[in-house]
């Protein structure tokens, strides 16, 4: 079939110039800055204004406010929480929480950077990750004082389970090569409540404070564009309400905390293919990049626009991690207790999105599940390979290969851990689909705004952007792909969300 920009009425050229002018339309609309000759007067005026309630929004509402700023938080949507209530509410802490110290957790600050800065992504943000773990004893701290509850419980449960403990390995701490450069610990420090609640717990919890402390919080206040000075400096926010235009004047400093960008999927298809591909779009409605796009918009730059965070929760249950994962060709290509943002990165990223869990007998799913459909079954290797239609073979050479070594507890490649190495044997063979448009393989960005460690926004200079402060998902921070710990998100956005809410009220801003 010809292609379809080579047919007549057509050119190539023009389809494609036609398609990125669409797509740049669609991206951004509505965000260009304002200047602030065209604001006659403002509606409404404060000291720092936090665009988004998710966990960064709040939390740098609580520490703006308690630094003595009159602070206004507005939410797009009728509900307050952002993602962050929809989580699990893991914060990944270390370096001796008082959590660690009460369940006898041998833990350090220089662990805890080195298995961040060692076992994720090449050049991670250095300076976020070393205050973090430096500070991160204080931060939880922080999070208890505020009234954030924690069971003194532990688990040795791989994932995010349904009990009440409080301290987990959230991450890939004891999978190789992770182990070998990092001294592991758990430090996924989740709130002590069963169920899958502890995000929304969290964010109950943040948001009575920031209440408690005066926060004047307004919900269905969409964020549309900054105002700017002709110096460069942000003076204010035009907002919709009831889809009326109103100015917001800000005299210190504006906090976009609106979350990161899964829902908007011009923006996805332009930034972050691999992640537009995925089936679950994962985050609340409102995570439509407005302020990463309005950062953009005022000259801030941003980093890291195509990672984001792709799991294949194959686990729980562990019995399948005795399963091998396969690629396109018959290859495995990680150890398969890696944690799923590790596996979901590998697959997304680096398998053009394709990939199979092949499991025996012992090792298959055996409760109901419709998260990853059995897609080849058969009594031998052979079986499933001709059904997939891999390289004549291969598989076959790599459940050989796999097979002599793991019977003598050993895993040359990729060093799987003794809990889970066994040959695979024992018919029925099942192959389980864990490609990205099939398997359940939901996914939320990282990209955004470039900040300082106070949540200044810089711009492609490197220099701030005087009043424009960012926090979260909005912008680039300590999660990079690929994800190698649950609680790094929520952790990231509450810290630095803090630093940025202090920054914002300290600046020495504007008289209106
Ligand atoms: C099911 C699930 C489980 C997860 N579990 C964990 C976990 O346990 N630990 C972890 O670290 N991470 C977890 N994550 C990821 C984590 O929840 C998010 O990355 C994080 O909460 C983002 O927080 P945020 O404050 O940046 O944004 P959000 O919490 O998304 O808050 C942003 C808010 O801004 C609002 N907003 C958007 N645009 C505007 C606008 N123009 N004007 C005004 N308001 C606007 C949004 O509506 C939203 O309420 C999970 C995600 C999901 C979906």
């Amino acid at each position: 079939m010809a292609d379809r920009a080579d047919r007549p009425g057509i050119s190539r050229r023009r389809l494609l110039v036609g398609l990125g002018a669409t797509a740049a339309a669609t991206v951004a609309a509505g965000t260009a800055a304002l200047p602030r000759s065209g604001i006659a007067s403002w509606d409404i005026t404060t000291d720092v204004l936090i665009v988004g309630s998710g966990a960064a929004g709040v939390s740098a509402a609580i520490e703006a406010r308690q630094a003595g700023a009159e602070v206004l938080l507005i939410e797009s949507l009728a509900r307050f929480g952002g993602s962050s209530a929809m989580s699990g509410g893991v914060v990944y802490a270390g370096g001796g929480t008082a959590l660690q110290q009460a369940l006898k957790v041998t833990d350090s600050a220089e662990a805890m950077y080195n298995f961040i800065s060692l076992t994720g992504g090449p050049h991670p943000p250095l300076d976020k990750i070393q205050l973090y773990c430096e500070e991160s004893v204080a931060h939880f701290a922080w999070l208890v004082a505020q009234g954030v509850p924690y069971s003194e419980k532990f688990t040795t449960a791989k994932g995010l389970y349904m009990g009440d403990e409080s301290l987990y390995f959230s991450g890939n701490e004891l999978a190789w090569p992770a182990r070998d450069l990092a001294r592991p610990a758990a430090r996924g420090h989740v709130p002590g409540i069963p169920g899958m609640n502890g995000g929304r717990r969290l964010m109950q919890v943040l948001l009575s404070r920031a209440e408690a402390l005066g926060v004047s919080l307004r919900a269905a206040v969409a964020a549309r564009r900054l105002v700017i000075e002709n110096d460069g400096r942000i003076a204010g926010m035009q907002v919709s309400i009831d889809g009326q235009p109103q100015a917001i004047g800000v005299k210190r400093g504006i906090v976009l905390a609106s979350g990161g960008f899964i829902h908007n999927r011009e923006m996805l298809r332009q930034y972050a293919p691999e992640l537009y591909d995925c089936s679950v779009p994962w985050g609340n409605a409102g995570d439509l990049g407005d302020g990463i796009n309005m950062g953009i918009a005022a000259g801030g730059a941003a980093l890291r626009m195509h990672q984001g965070f792709a799991i294949a929760p194959i686990y729980p249950p562990e019995n399948v991690l005795s399963g091998i994962v396969v690629n396109a060709s018959g290859q495995r290509f990680l150890s398969e207790e890696s944690y799923h943002g590790v596996l979901g990165d590998a697959i997304a990223y680096h398998q053009q999105g394709r990939a199979w869990l092949i499991t025996d007998q012992r090792s298959a799913y055996s409760l109901h599940q419709d998260n990853f459909l059995p897609v080849a079954r058969g009594s031998s290797i052979g079986d499933i390979a001709a059904q997939l239609g891999l390289p004549r073979g291969a598989l076959q050479h790599t459940v050989a290969y796999y097979n002599r070594y793991a019977a003598n507890g050993d895993d040359p490649m990729f060093h799987k851990s003794q809990a889970y190495l066994r040959p695979l044997q024992g018919p029925p063979y099942t192959a389980w689909d864990l490609g990205v448009a099939d398997a359940f393989f939901p996914a939320h960005t990282f990209g955004g705004l470039h900040t300082t460690v106070d949540g200044q926004v810089l711009n492609s200079f490197g220099d701030e952007i005087p009043g424009l402060y960012a926090a979260g998902r909005t912008t680039a921070g300590l999660p990079t792909a690929p994800y190698i710990a649950s609680g790094l998100s929520v952790g990231d956005c509450t810290f630095f969300g803090r630093r940025a809410g202090r920054a914002a009220a300290a600046d020495a801003g504007l008289r209106l």
